[in-house]
């Protein structure tokens, strides 16, 4: 398979939050497939707000692509790409069958909507690490910022990651999308942090166009003393490393949208 054909991974991408990062996504080649309409979302608006799994790219077509990788170096296979991972009824399935073929370690990174869901909750304990987006501390500043599908509701999200993290012993990251609209009550978002007892904390800010502005580099600092005794860090702390992928224009196609935290 040459470098161009791979249609469902990609990358690897040089991430600040994973080093390299081979992306897959599970979900479609087209149209972005999101419970979440994000106001910082790299891919547009979500133009039908999912909310139900099924299967967008059968596992078989996936590790094919895996077994034809050529020798690039990995330091994390991440779910992620047009949309939400959860959302693929057969994240769990792949999972297990990449882990059967590759030693690096699995990310999956969500938008949490469906980790109120037992069976979500069993696929994504199968990952290494799990990075559960909370950009919000109520129901209405996660209307105002993520725009969920109506029965996404905040409480369900904040139980379900708790109760994931009751059992889950990977690496449980909180990624938190700073802009103006949650500056104030990021306090409050770290206060729910510590409860959650994360082992890391990812501070993002929309980088790429968007319809929010990114905040400073100063204020983003400021912020994080907010999460004093926890493991936070920023984009801006990491130097990232140089990585040519295997097929450059599909790696930017999701690429922008992993680095906004979708
Ligand atoms: S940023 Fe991520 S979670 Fe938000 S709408 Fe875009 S793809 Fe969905």
């Amino acid at each position: 398979m040459s470098r161009k054909h791979f249609k469902y991974i990609y990358g690897p991408v040089s991430s600040w939050r994973f080093g390299s990062s081979l992306g897959i996504d599970l979900l479609s080649q087209g149209e972005k497939v999101c419970s979440f309409d994000c106001l910082y979302c790299q891919l547009g608006k979500t133009k039908a707000l999912r909310t139900k799994r099924k299967l967008y790219v059968p596992t078989k077509k996936v590790i094919q692509e895996i077994k034809a990788l050529p020798g690039v170096q990995i330091d994390y296979i991440t779910f992620s790409g047009r949309g939400d991972p959860t959302l693929a009824k057969n994240l769990g399935e792949v999972i297990k069958a990449i882990k059967k073929l590759r030693k690096e370690p699995i990310a999956v990174l969500t938008n949490s909507s469906l980790i109120y869901k037992k069976e979500v909750r069993a696929e994504l304990a199968l990952a290494d690490l799990v990075a559960f987006k909370l950009d919000a501390d109520s129901e209405k500043l996660l209307e105002l910022i993520n725009r969920p599908a109506k029965e996404i509701k905040f409480n369900n999200i904040l139980k379900g990651i708790r109760q994931f993290r009751k059992t889950y012993r990977g690496k449980l990251a909180l990624q938190i999308m700073l802009m103006q609209e949650n500056k104030e009550t990021v306090k409050n978002i770290a206060k729910l942090a510590k409860t959650i007892q994360a082992d890391e904390i990812q501070l993002c800010a929309p980088v790429r166009p968007a319809q929010v502005l990114p905040l400073s580099r100063r204020t983003i600092s400021a912020l994080k003393r907010h999460f004093r005794g926890m493991k936070a860090i920023s984009l801006y702390d990491v130097k990232r490393k140089k990585i040519r992928p295997i097929n450059t224009k599909d790696t930017n196609l999701r690429r922008s949208n992993a680095l906004n935290g979708g």
